[in-house]
């Protein structure tokens, strides 16, 4: 069974007897874009993915692919590795990938607060719907924890740079540096449109709960990376240095 009609996004019964698009956050299509890398046509597939998911290439490289978790393959070897083929429909379609026109939205006025990946993901689905979407973000940049959570070795910026593009053709309109709350109240925001969606991150760090993390000198993850991603030197004390979890971070 091959779906890909939008409007059948979020219905998981429809992706019952596939396991990894049910797998899938944004139940990607994952067969029928395998089965357009198996016949050399990246640009389809590339075009494909980005139908239920506007950041194709960071998911490429940082996704944690729970679409494999489901992977029917497994039964017979091991599952396929699809998030890797999705880095192969992306970069090897770069000459060759038509973006979509750019588009320019007409019905009510939607307010989305925080430009991170769901904030931008639920933009461009909303301008896709052709509803004029404005993004209000705090920071100087978009991708929120993209940008500010994720060392550029694993995720280069010029990647999350040309996805925030795309999801301006599609006609989402993104203001920097502007602060709820300081900027602009939430009764202004009420005022001028038809909804308000909150999307303003999950930043808060996972504590230990242990005697000392919060002395002077300890970091938790998120805060560290922020800091280092947002161009903050980190002052060190002393020669040594204990990392507490062998994850990315
Ligand atoms: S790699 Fe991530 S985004 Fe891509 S199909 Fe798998 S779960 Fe979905």
């Amino acid at each position: 069974m091959i779906v890909r009609k939008y409007d059948f996004l979020y219905d998981e019964k429809t992706y019952a007897e596939i396991p990894c698009q049910l797998y899938c956050p944004v139940h990607t299509d994952v067969q029928e874009y395998v089965h357009l890398i198996s016949k050399g046509k990246f640009a389809e597939a590339h075009a494909l993915i980005r139908e239920t998911n506007p950041f194709p290439s960071v998911c490429a490289r940082v996704c944690q692919h729970p679409c494999e978790t489901g992977c029917n393959r497994q039964k017979l070897d091991k599952s396929v590795s699809i998030r890797t083929l999705k880095r192969a429909a992306t970069d090897l379609s770069e000459a060759d990938f038509i973006p979509p026109p750019k588009t320019y939205p007409t019905l009510e006025k939607i307010a989305i607060i925080g430009a991170g990946p769901a904030g931008l993901t639920a933009a461009y689905d909303l301008a896709r719907l052709g509803y004029r979407v404005t993004v209000l973000e705090s920071e100087a940049h978009p991708g929120g924890m993209l940008r500010y959570g994720i060392p550029s070795f694993r995720l280069p910026r010029e990647v999350i740079d040309k996805e925030v593009e795309m999801i301006k053709r599609a006609g989402v309109d993104i203001r920097y540096n502007t602060r709820v709350g300081k900027d602009i109240t939430l009764n202004e925001l009420r005022a001028d449109n038809k909804a308000i969606l909150l999307a303003a991150g999950a930043w808060k760090p996972a504590m230990l709960k242990v005697t000392g993390e919060d002395y002077e000198g300890v970091y938790h993850g998120t805060t560290f990376m922020y800091r280092v991603n947002s161009g903050e030197s980190i002052p060190v004390m002393g020669k040594k240095v204990v990392v507490i979890g062998g994850g990315f971070t």
